[in-house]
C-alpha cells in the first residue's frame, strides 16, 4: 500500500507540474480503455489543465453514452496538428499498444502510465501500476479519491462501466470485496447499473450474432477437450455486416466448455498478422503464452498480435498452451 501512496503521490506531481496532456489508451479500445480515458479527461479539467483525448481508432459505437466519448479523437481520421510532450496513457500493458497515437509524442515525451496488467513493463516515466486492480478504472477511483476530488454522475458512470466490462459484470475472479464496495459507491452517485448491464453485456447487434454463429460452426476441439478455438477472417465481417468491435466475447464461448480448460479467438488481421485472444478456466497462465509471442494481459486472459498466417500460428500457440497443460 505504501507504494502505492507513493505512486498516487508521484501521479499527482505529474499532472500538477505540467499542463497541455495527450490522453492515450490501447488500440481497438474496450470499455475500461474508453472509460479511462474519460476519467482521466474529467480530472484534468477539474484540475484547469488543457488535455487531449485521443485513440489509433473509433471509439466502439456503444460508448456513446459516456461523457464525453465524441471528444476522444479518432486520429485515424481526425489527425492532430502538434505533438505533446506530456502523455497519459491508460490500460496499455506496454508501450506498443498506443499503436499510431506514438506519433503525435514529441520525442523525449514524459508518460504516465495507469495500468493493471501484470505484464506491465513499467514503460512510463511515472508508473502507476496496479496489478491487484480488476480494472484501470479502480485504480483511477483511488486516484480521485487521493486527488480530494468529488466524483459527479457521469465520470461515475465511466468508472462503473470500466469496471463493470473488466469484471464480465462483476463475475470474474478479479471482483474482489473492494471492487464491489467501489460498485457500491458509484451507484450512490446515479449511476443506472441494470441499464449498462443490459447494453453492454446482454445486448447483441444482429451482425454480431450472425458473426458469432459463423464462428462457432467452425469451432474446433484438442483430441483430450482441453483447448478449444475458433476463427474469425475479414470474409466473416464481410458476410456478417458485423465490425471489429463485433469480436468481443467470441472468445468466451470455447472457454465456456464444460472441462476446456483454454479457450482461443484468431482473429486475422491481414495476409500477414492475427491477433489471438486467450482465457482460461484457471490451469493456465494465458498472459505467460501472450507474453511468448510479444503480447500481454492477466493470468485468465490475455491477447498478443502475431505475425503470421493461421495455418502457421495456430499449432504454435496451441503448443505454447499444451506446455502448461
Ligand atoms: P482481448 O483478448 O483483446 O480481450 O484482451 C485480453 C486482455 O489481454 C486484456 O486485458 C488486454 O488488454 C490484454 N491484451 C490483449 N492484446 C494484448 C497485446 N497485444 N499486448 C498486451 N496485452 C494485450
Ligand atoms: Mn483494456
Ligand atoms: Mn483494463
Amino acid at each position: 500500500m505504501q507504494t502505492m501512496n507513493r505512486e498516487l503521490h508521484q501521479s499527482k506531481q505529474f499532472l500538477m507540474e505540467h499542463d497541455h496532456f495527450l490522453v492515450v489508451s490501447h488500440v481497438q479500445p474496450d470499455g475500461d480503455a474508453v472509460s479511462s480515458t474519460l476519467a482521466v479527461g474529467w480530472l484534468l479539467s477539474c484540475l484547469g489543465k488543457n488535455y487531449v483525448m485521443v485513440n489509433e481508432g473509433p471509439i466502439p459505437k456503444r460508448m456513446g453514452y459516456l461523457w464525453q466519448a465524441d471528444q476522444i479523437h479518432d486520429l485515424s481520421v481526425n489527425p492532430l496538428d502538434r505533438k505533446f510532450e506530456h502523455v497519459i496513457c491508460v490500460d496499455c500493458a506496454d508501450f506498443k499498444r498506443v499503436g499510431k497515437t506514438k506519433d503525435w509524442f514529441e520525442e523525449g515525451a514524459k508518460l504516465l502510465n495507469i495500468d493493471h496488467h501484470p505484464t506491465n513493463d513499467a514503460f512510463g516515466t511515472v508508473n502507476l501500476v496496479v496489478p491487484d486492480a480488476a480494472a484501470t478504472a479502480e485504480i483511477l477511483y483511488d486516484f480521485v479519491t487521493y486527488m480530494g476530488l468529488e466524483l459527479n454522475k457521469e465520470v461515475a458512470t465511466a468508472l462503473y462501466t470500466g469496471l463493470l466490462t473488466d469484471t464480465g459484470g462483476f463475475r470474474y475472479s478479479s471482483t474482489s470485496p473492494k471492487v464491489m464496495e467501489i460498485a457500491s459507491r458509484l451507484l450512490e452517485y446515479g449511476v443506472d447499473g441494470p441499464a449498462l448491464s443490459e447494453l453492454l453485456l446482454e445486448q447483441m447487434t444482429l451482425p454480431q450474432l450472425r458473426l458469432l454463429t459463423r464462428a462457432l460452426n467452425g469451432l474446433q476441439l484438442s483430441e483430450d477437450g482441453l483447448i478449444a478455438w475458433v476463427s474469425v477472417s475479414d470474409e466473416d465481417l464481410q458476410a456478417t455486416g458485423a465490425s471489429h468491435e463485433d469480436m468481443e466475447g467470441i472468445v468466451n464461448y470455447p472457454r465456456n466448455i464444460q472441462g476446456v480448460e483454454t479457450g482461443l479467438l484468431f482473429k486475422v488481421i491481414d495476409e500477414q498478422a492475427v491477433k489471438v485472444s486467450m482465457r482460461s478456466a484457471g490451469k493456465v497462465d494465458v498472459a505467460l503464452v501472450a507474453k511468448h509471442f510479444g503480447g500481454g494481459g492477466h493470468v485468465r486472459a490475455a491477447g498478443a498480435r502475431i505475425e503470421g498466417t493461421l495455418d502457421t500460428i495456430v499449432p504454435q500457440v496451441l503448443e505454447q498452451v499444451r506446455l502448461q497443460l
